[in-house]
């Protein structure tokens, strides 16, 4: 075993404190990661205070891990010591199953193993990315852009990919009318993306207090939410939307803001059951649709396509023993617009 270092929550709603504990040793297609990086994502809050129910304790959460391969297993092909590489929110999968067949593992119906808060296939519970190193199978392990600060990528793992496949699957690009709602981390790549891609962007945000990041984010438009105005101003404006908030909000008059044949993507994860009328989908054959991250072959393709587009996250870096404090601060929505924690902070634990 591993002895390692990290950050733990040890029961629901408690705070993350320095926790220890073993990593499997290394077999012969893992790959040891010293981590170097760890972006927080909303949905560790949602699984340190249990809203859903059956989180696993102690918890050491963390999804977005850019690291340095420290060694290697003896039938590992794909990398070696010293490459720049990063880990998603899973790191196996059944394999087998018509989804992991074709590169779409999020999906595995029969045992996707979650990076954090999850369990392996022999049932020892996983933990994330809050910690000095992980050991992971080198076909669950991306590769991250060489050119590009590894800070700034890590977000892309969760944060990135979350609206990157979306916008693949709905065909965001030239000529498409794309609507983000909710300028935090996940929107705020979707924003960079999308423009990107060459969609035309607008912002869906509370207020008009991000407009002037929106706009340098890449955003053509940007919209509060608060002004009635909107949403009689953008009746059958857009293409695609991609709903990236938690709270609640009416999602009807959202689903008005739809073209005839428009798509509306759940990504953000709201508590609480969403209330939907008939109408508002009858009335213009629109769609609601819901994504979840993406497989490896498509995150890869979305960290290569960052790499060439100079695509980043805009982060706030953090010492580990301020990760309370971000949590606290990501709930306000004051976080411009990823923390990631720099785990060299961990020695001083
Ligand atoms: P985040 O950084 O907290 O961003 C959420 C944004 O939602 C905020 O920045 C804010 O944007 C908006 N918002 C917050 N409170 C609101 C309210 N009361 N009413 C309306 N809008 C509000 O969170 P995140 O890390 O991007 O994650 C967002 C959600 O996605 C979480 O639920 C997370 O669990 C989920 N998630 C899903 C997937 C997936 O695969 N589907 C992957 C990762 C995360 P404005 O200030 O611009 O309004
Ligand atoms: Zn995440
Ligand atoms: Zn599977």
């Amino acid at each position: 075993m591993i002895k390692t270092k990290g950050y733990a929550a040890m029961a629901a709603k408690a705070a993350l404190g320095p926790f220890s504990f073993d990593r499997r040793e290394r077999r012969e297609n893992d790959v040891v990661i010293d981590i170097k990086y760890c972006g927080i994502c909303h949905s560790a809050i949602h699984q340190v205070r249990d809203e859903r129910g059956g989180s696993i304790f102690p918890m050491v959460p963390g999804h977005e891990i850019a690291g340095v391969v420290a060694s290697i297993g003896g039938k590992v092909t794909k990398f070696k010591a010293g490459d720049k590489v990063g880990v998603g929110c899973f790191v196996d999968s059944c394999r087998k199953c018509p989804e992991c067949r074709s590169g779409i593992e999020q999906y595995c119906g029969e045992g996707l193993v979650l990076t954090y808060n999850g369990r392996e296939h022999d049932g020892t519970p996983t933990f994330g990315g809050y910690s000095e190193s992980i050991v992971v199978d080198e076909n669950y392990v991306l590769r991250m852009p060489d050119d590009l600060p590894l800070a700034a990528c890590a977000p892309l793992l969760c944060a990135g990919i979350t609206l990157y496949s979306p916008l693949m699957h709905w065909q965001a690009g030239p000529g498409k009318k794309v609507a983000i709602i909710g300028l935090g981390g996940l929107g705020h790549m979707g924003v960079k993306l999308a423009h990107a891609l060459g969609a035309e962007t607008t912002v869906l945000s509370q207020s008009l207090k991000k407009q002037s990041d929106g706009k340098r984010l890449g955003a053509d438009h940007f919209h509060a939410t608060s002004d009635p105005q909107t949403f009689a101003r953008l009746q059958r404006y857009f293409d695609l939307i991609i709903n990236t908030v938690s709270a609640e909000m009416d999602w009807n008059q959202y689903l008005g803001l739809l073209k005839v044949d428009g798509s509306m993507v759940v990504v953000g994860a709201p508590e609480k059951q969403i209330p939907i009328g008939a109408f508002p989908l009858i009335m213009g054959r629109r769609s609601l649709a819901g994504s979840a991250i993406g497989g490896i072959q498509e995150t890869q393709e979305m960290l290569d396509f960052c790499g060439k587009r100079n695509v980043v996250s805009d982060i706030e870096i953090t010492p580990i023993q301020k990760v309370n404090e971000a949590y606290e601060r990501v709930l306000k929505s004051d976080v411009r617009y990823r923390f990631v924690i720099d785990m060299a902070s961990l020695k001083a634990s």
